[in-house]
């Protein structure tokens, strides 16, 4: 079976190249999957419904940014005005996060060319992040019924914060961020287990800790679908990262996290998360990583 992936050409909102949130690597990640042959499985979503965006985010919030009427504040800790373009972008990618969630129910694995905007708190955005796709589609699947235990596995280099304050209080929901300890954002919220790894964190030391620990997060519940937030800014080349992995420590993270889960037949909704580099090109290649890998167990 082809890997079933979700994409959509509006999830790029047309930024200029150099704008500090590297706009370009979706088309880029989309072109690579492409070569690869990876696109056989193709989807793309539609808009989130903001009913849905309202069981993660206040109506007030979803109303701005709906209307693209969003306070300047909150856009400068966005870090970019939300416009049309960034409005659709943001419904879209949170429509993708939930159609890839259902994909995944269906066929064990899907992942979303977009999605894990885990800085997105219940009330506002923030770094980069609009709407909290992850939240929502968690959100949205319990509403329906279709799930009982969801577990969050956050391993972009940032703290899920957004994802810990819109989801802590779930009993439904356990959120896991490793992340480097001294890096955005600088007030953490507290998720269901934290780990804050030391600058220079290398592979193997960092592949030890995530083993160890996926034990211990399929011993708290039997988990009835995984989303994985598989951040490629870990990487020693990423301008935001300083976790110091290689190419082939994030293979070797992304087929750990995947083995793992699948091996007990826990569906798995994968999703990009953050990377950050003037050469696109090469962060797609680093994002196509995860599909790569994810395709190994379609
Ligand atoms: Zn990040």
């Amino acid at each position: 079976m082809p890997l079933q992936i979700v994409s959509h050409p509006d999830y790029d909102a047309g930024f200029a190249p150099s704008h500090r949130f590297p706009m370009t690597k979706y088309r880029h990640l989309m072109e690579q999957l492409d070569a690869l042959g990876l696109t056989g499985g193709l989807s793309r979503p539609d808009s989130i419904s903001p009913d849905l965006l309202r069981l993660a985010h206040d109506a007030d919030y979803v109303e701005q940014v709906l209307a693209c009427a969003v306070p300047p504040g909150i856009e400068r800790e966005i870090g970019f005005p939300v416009d049309q373009r960034v409005s659709r972008r943001a419904q879209l990618a949170a429509g993708g996060t939930l159609l890839a969630a259902r994909l995944a129910l269906s066929h064990g694995i899907a992942c979303n060319a977009a999605g894990g905007s885990h800085h997105a708190r219940r009330s506002h955005g923030a770094g980069f992040c609009t709407f909290n796709d992850v939240a929502v589609a968690s959100h949205a699947l319990l509403a329906e019924g279709l799930v009982a235990n969801v577990l969050v596995v956050d391993l972009d280099v940032h703290q899920g914060d957004g994802t810990a304050d819109i989801l802590g209080g779930n009993p439904a929901v356990f959120t896991f961020s490793m992340h480097a300890e001294k890096n955005y954002p600088m007030r953490k919220e507290a998720s269901g287990l934290d780990i804050g790894l030391p600058d220079g964190t290398e592979d193997d030391a960092y592949l030890e800790t995530l083993a160890s620990t996926l034990t211990g997060l399929s011993r708290l519940r039997d988990w009835d679908i995984v989303f994985y937030n598989a951040g490629v800014d870990p990487h020693r080349e990423d301008r935001l990262g300083r976790l110091s992995l290689s190419d082939e420590g994030l293979r070797r993270r992304d087929r750990m996290v995947i083995e793992h889960f699948r091996a007990a037949n826990i569906p798995l909704c994968g999703v990009i998360g953050g990377g950050y580099s003037n050469d696109a090109p090469a962060l797609a290649a680093r994002h196509a990583i995860l599909f790569e890998t994810a395709a190994a167990f379609a």
